[in-house]
C-alpha cells in the first residue's frame, strides 16, 4: 500500500458538463479550454474523453498543444497567448494549431514569416479586460493588414474576454458585449467568440459563434455566490485520502506548527496525509470543512507540507483508514476556496503531481 492520497477524475461528470455547455449554447461551436493540464485534471485524459463532443480545444501555449498532438488529439487547438517567437510558426502551421494575435509585434512577425500552410488566427480585441488584445480603435487597421495576406487562412476570427462575467448582473459586462458587437459588425466574413464559462451560463447575448468554457467543464461554478449543483454541473475532481492517525489530547494542548490551535476540552484529533505540497492551501484556516466518513469535521491548526489535522469530537469512533474527502461531490470546492480566500480555479490547478490521478467513469 502506498500513501492513500489521490484525486479521482470522474469522466462521466466531465461528459455531463459538456452536455450542459451544449444545452446552454445549442447553436454555438465549443472550444473546450484545457490549458494548465486541463485545470489540473490531466489534459490528455480530458481531451481524449471529450474530443468527439466538442469542436476545438484551447491551451495556453505551443508546448501544451504539442503534448495533445503527441497523444493523437486531432481537433483544432487554439493557443490563447498565440506565439512568442517566430521559430514557433512552422510548428504551429505543421501541427494545424490556431493562434491568438494580440499585439502589433505578433502581426509584424506573422506578416514577415509566411508559412506554406495558411495559418488560422484569432484576432484578440480588448473590450475592457485590459490584458491582451487590440484596443477597438486599432482593430480595423489590423484587419486591413491581415485580410489580404494569402498565407492567413480565412475567415479571420475575432475574440474578446469578459472581465466581470462572474457577476450575473453587471454593467461592465453589458458594455463589453456592446463594444464587441460594434467593433465586429464591420468585419466580414468572420466568426466571433466572447463567452467563458460565466458567459455561457449567464450571458446569452455574448455567445457569438464559438463559446470558450473552461471551469464549468470541470464542474465548478464560475460565480462567487453559487456551487456546481446550482448551475447544473457535476464536480469532476474528488480529492481523497484517509485518516492515518487518531489520538486523544487533553484540554489546553496545542495542535500543529506554531501551536496556534488549542484543544478546548479533552478530544480526539485526526491526521490526514494531505498538505500544501499536495496543493491543499496552506492558508486554509481552522474551521475549513473536511469530510471524514462522509460527514463534515473542521480543519484545525496550520496545514503542514504533507498533512493536516481535523477535530474529531463529532466522530469519536473514527479510526485510521477511515475515508476523508478534501473536496468533491459532497464537499463543494467552491466552499473550500471561499474559506481560503481564493477560487476553485486556483485550488484545482495547484494539485501537485504527487497526487495520483485515478480515472473513473
Ligand atoms: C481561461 C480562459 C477561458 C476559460 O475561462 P473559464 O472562466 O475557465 O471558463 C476562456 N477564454 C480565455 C481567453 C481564457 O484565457
Amino acid at each position: 500500500m502506498s500513501r492513500p492520497t489521490y484525486a479521482v477524475i470522474d469522466l462521466a461528470a466531465l461528459r455531463a458538463n459538456v452536455a450542459r455547455v451544449r444545452s446552454c449554447a445549442p447553436q454555438q461551436r465549443i472550444i473546450a479550454v484545457i490549458k494548465a493540464d486541463a485545470y489540473g485534471h490531466g489534459a490528455v485524459t480530458v481531451a481524449q474523453t471529450i474530443e468527439s463532443t466538442v469542436e476545438a480545444f484551447a491551451v495556453c501555449c505551443l508546448e501544451e498543444a504539442l503534448i495533445l498532438r503527441e497523444a493523437g488529439i486531432q481537433a483544432p487547438i487554439v493557443l490563447l497567448e498565440g506565439f512568442f517567437h517566430p521559430d514557433e510558426l512552422p510548428i504551429i502551421a505543421a501541427q494545424n494549431l490556431q493562434i491568438t494575435l494580440h499585439s502589433s509585434q505578433q502581426v509584424e512577425l506573422l506578416l514577415k514569416n509566411p508559412q506554406t500552410t495558411p495559418l488560422n488566427i484569432w484576432l484578440k480585441i480588448d473590450t475592457g479586460m485590459h490584458r491582451l488584445g487590440f484596443l477597438p480603435q486599432y482593430v480595423s487597421a489590423v484587419w486591413k493588414l491581415l485580410q489580404p495576406a494569402e498565407h492567413i487562412a480565412k475567415p479571420i476570427r475575432v475574440m474578446s474576454h469578459l472581465a466581470c462575467a462572474d457577476e450575473r448582473q453587471n454593467y461592465y459586462t453589458e458594455q463589453q458585449i456592446k463594444l464587441f458587437t460594434e467593433v465586429t459588425r464591420h468585419l466580414a466574413p468572420t466568426e466571433t467568440s466572447l463567452a467563458n464559462s460565466a458567459g455561457v451560463l449567464a450571458w446569452t447575448q455574448a455567445h457569438g459563434d464559438w463559446v470558450r468554457p473552461g471551469i464549468m467543464l470541470y464542474g465548478v461554478s464560475p460565480f462567487a455566490a453559487t456551487v456546481a449543483k446550482d448551475e447544473g454541473l457535476q464536480p469532476v475532481m474528488h480529492l481523497c485520502s484517509t485518516l492515518i492517525s487518531v489520538k486523544q489530547y487533553r484540554q489546553g494542548e496545542s495542535i500543529g506548527y506554531g501551536a496556534t490551535w488549542r484543544c478546548p476540552q479533552n478530544m480526539p484529533v485526526g491526521v490526514i496525509p494531505v498538505g500544501y505540497a499536495d496543493g491543499y492551501p496552506r492558508h486554509a484556516p481552522s474551521g475549513t470543512p473536511v469530510l471524514v466518513n462522509g460527514r463534515r469535521v473542521p480543519l484545525i491548526g496550520r496545514v503542514s507540507m504533507d498533512m493536516l489535522m481535523v477535530d474529531l469530537r463529532t466522530q469519536p469512533n473514527a479510526k485510521p483508514g477511515d475515508p476523508a474527502v478534501l473536496w468533491g461531490r459532497s464537499l463543494p470546492i467552491e466552499e473550500v476556496a471561499t474559506h481560503s480566500h481564493t477560487i476553485g480555479y486556483e485550488l484545482l490547478t495547484k494539485v501537485t503531481p504527487r497526487v495520483k490521478r485515478v480515472v473513473s467513469g
